[in-house]
């Protein structure tokens, strides 16, 4: 064969096209444009369209003088990198996806429609005094308020919580009078003894580190130390948080220490600013990127430290489909580009826990909270207490003592609106979604009821739905009107809420923020919002109303998700020097779980947790895959999952189910599963490949039993 034919035959390439929901079709490249990872225009029908070059062959099963040619190649950085690539395969092969869903989920299309010019897009700007010409009022206004303020470094988020526009702040931009900030000396990073030790072992080791360390143990603090070593050689790094929008006072922390190539990477970023980012990262302009989990997907060059914040949080496990594990995926990628990769949290998930027993990861500990100041956790016997709207009376007491110290207390609830449960006196009847398997939800400001699943709303039954009697009762304590009652029995002070209803724009949180922040005595009622990551140095207590159904649950990660929960509200108070007091209200006070809790030792709940695994088979002590389904009616359900189920023969595979969830019906679909469990890891997925063969969809190391 001479050399043109062999170049004739490998002119083949495949596509995975957007458009066609990640499904590969092949073309040709008569030219020979295209790539691995190209994008390629190609025609789909009578349209142009987008696709990724995933393979380049020789064969196709299309006869060849039917095989369209592609039309154009999209100019670097717009294409998947060969590590991207690599990390794509991992998932695919893993998770079980095909690889054009995955490809079609991770890469931004929408930045290639986008037409604006590249704005740089940075963690810090710094006003041009030069610039300063014509500027519109809002500008002016703008302008002035950087020029009073005593930052150099002006953070998008910082001028947005100012309350500036958008609008004003991008145009500020693009007339260069903010420009991206300049710093020639970062300031020195000044580490404890006890951080030098983690730093240093961190530093000299190879494979990925757990570092635990309990809130405002300095955690962070590592974290930059870390990151300025590595840009200084001319590196890049990933920092993956849960989310960012909540907490721009970390990037603002960062961009301080660490310069102008800091940006971030999250779903709220508009099209030009990903283009930007997208194209910088993959040019090694942008040094640190600070991101939630789609960061994982930039094509960056010379990544050599990831660090995962938070690293037991489940939105870092992605749900739906594809879905995959992101902290996971992290360990992965780090391997592939030979880089450092650090999971950091006060509450480590049982995987990494175990994974530090299994000696995959290394340990590193950080004890000492920063503020000094001493926690304590109570638990509080509901049995025998008077309860005034399910709140303890010391809890109450306690309340009056905190605000009269002149400071502020936390309520924390996860339950949205007034009253969670609409049902019938006479017969026991609950209201619930036509569309769902969810009880409504009572909200007295809108006065309606609504599923919080598909967002409905309802008016308020004057009948019973089953018994016609019209002795309807709302009950239950959702946080509207948990806040109700608290503000009636402490009129003096103000009472916040802060869940997903009442923080639904972005200035409501900076405004409720800088309330808190002014330090004068309040009550606060918050949902899990709360839980993430937030300063309050005013707060001194938390009481965590009703978490006892958690106790209860059978899926079997449930007390270990409560464990961190516990810890995580713990750790928003007593942040200041006056120390912290958590009251846990609880029914069953004898649990074996809360003695841990109460001795604040989340070590000793997590050795608690994986005697209980191992002894039952659960993950980490063995694998697990839902096999997933849904139909218009519960018995055509029940069908299919039956199923697959014939479908499955292998005596190491273990075969739950069928299981149907507790809220099965979710706009109008009926979802069910069957959950595979193996104590090897290779007949599962054998198990799934061949399912997946069939069609089935599979969730490899689900996070979820509930759902
Ligand atoms: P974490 O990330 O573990 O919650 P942080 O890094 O945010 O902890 O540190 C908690 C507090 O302690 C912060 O206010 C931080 O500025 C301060 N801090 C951390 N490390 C040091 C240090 N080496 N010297 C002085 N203050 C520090
Ligand atoms: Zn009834
Ligand atoms: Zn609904």
């Amino acid at each position: 064969m001479n050399m043109e034919n062999l170049l004739e035959k490998t002119k083949i390439l495949s596509v995975v096209i957007f458009k066609a929901g990640g499904r590969t079709f092949d073309y040709s490249d008569p030219k020979g444009l295209a790539s691995l990872g190209s994008i390629v225009q190609t025609s789909f029908g009578r349209k142009m369209i987008f696709g990724i070059v995933i393979e380049m062959k020789e064969d196709s099963d299309v006869p060849s003088n039917q095989l369209k040619p592609i039309q154009a190649v999209l100019p670097a950085p717009f294409c998947i990198n060969q590590n991207q690539m690599q990390l794509l395969k991992w998932l695919s092969q893993y998770y079980q996806v095909a690889i054009g869903r995955l490809v079609t989920s991770c890469f931004p299309l929408t930045v290639l429609a986008d037409s604006a010019p590249l704005r740089p897009y940075v963690g810090g700007y710094a006003l041009d005094h030069q610039q300063v010409g014509r500027l519109t009022k809002a500008q002016k206004a703008c302008v002035t308020w950087m020029q009073a303020s005593e930052h150099r470094v002006f953070t998008i988020d910082l001028l947005l919580e100012a309350l500036f526009s958008k609008r004003t702040i991008h145009a500020l931009i693009d007339q260069q009078v903010l420009v991206p900030f300049q710093d020639h000396e970062l300031p020195q990073i000044h580490l404890s003894q006890m951080q030098s030790a983690v730093f240093e072992k961190i530093s000299q080791h190879q494979g990925p580190d757990l570092l635990y360390g309990v809130t405002g143990s300095g955690k962070t603090h590592i974290y930059m130390a870390l990151t300025q070593k590595v840009i200084q050689e001319g590196h890049q790094v990933l920092i993956l948080v849960p989310e960012i929008g909540l907490t721009p006072q970390t990037m603002a922390r960062f961009v301080a220490h660490l310069g102008v190539s800091v940006t971030q990477w999250h779903s709220k970023l508009s099209d030009s600013q990903r283009k930007s980012v997208w194209s910088a990262v993959s040019q090694n302009q942008i040094a640190v990127v600070i991101g939630t989990r789609s960061a994982l997907f930039l094509p960056f060059r010379q990544l050599k430290l990831i660090i995962l914040d938070e690293e037991h949080d489940l939105s870092f496990y992605q749900q739906g489909y594809p879905s995959y594990s992101v902290r996971d995926a992290a360990v992965v990628l780090a391997k592939q580009s030979q880089a450092k990769i650090v999971l950091g949290s006060a509450t480590p998930s049982m995987e990494s826990w175990s994974n530090v027993i299994k000696q995959k990861y290394s340990l590193l500990e950080l004890n000492q909270s920063f503020s000094q100041a001493e926690k304590h956790i109570h638990i509080v016997d509901m049995r025998r207490e008077k309860l005034i709207d399910q709140i303890a009376k010391p809890i109450l007491d306690r309340a009056q003592v905190v605000l009269d110290q002149g400071r502020q207390m936390l309520f924390f609830l996860n339950r949205r609106g007034y009253h969670p449960v609409t049902l019938c006196h006479a017969c026991g009847w609950v209201m619930k979604c036509d569309h769902c398997d969810v009880k409504l939800n009572y909200s007295k400001i809108t006065h309606s009821l609504r599923c919080h699943l598909c967002q409905k709303y309802y008016s308020l039954p004057t009948a019973c739905g089953h018994c016609a009697s019209d002795e309807i009762i709302q009950a239950g304590l959702g946080t509207e009107r948990l806040t109700e009652s608290l503000q009636a029995l402490f009129p003096s002070v103000p009472v916040i809420r802060i869940d997903a209803d009442t923080m639904q724009s972005a200035n409501s949180w900076v405004r409720v923020r800088k309330q808190i922040q002014k330090g004068e005595p309040m009550l606060i009622v918050g949902t899990q919002m709360i839980a993430k990551g937030h300063d309050f140095h005013h707060l001194t207590d938390v009481a965590i109303m009703d978490t006892d159904h958690a106790l209860y649950a059978t899926d079997f990660r449930s007390i270990e998700r409560w464990g961190q929960m516990i810890f995580q509200v713990a750790g928003r108070c007593g942040r200041g020097q006056e120390g912290g007091h958590i009251w846990v209200q609880s029914h069953i006070p004898h649990h074996p779980a809360l003695p841990m809790i109460q001795a604040g030792q989340y070590d000793a709940l997590m050795n608690f947790l994986i005697e209980q695994r191992q002894a039952a088979l659960w993950p980490p002590f063995s694998f697990c895959a839902k096999v997933k389904d849904l139909a218009n009616h519960q018995q055509a359900l029940l069908e299919r999952l039956k199923y697959w189920q014939t479908q499955i023969q292998h005596h190491q595979v273990e075969v739950l189910g069928p299981i149907i969830p507790p809220v099965s019906k979710r706009n109008n679909a009926f979802h069910g599963y069957l959950l595979l469990k193996s104590k090897e890891r290779d007949p599962l997925f054998h198990v799934c490949h061949e399912l997946v063969k069939l069609g089935a969809v599979v969730e490899v190391d689900p996070q979820e039993l509930d759902h």
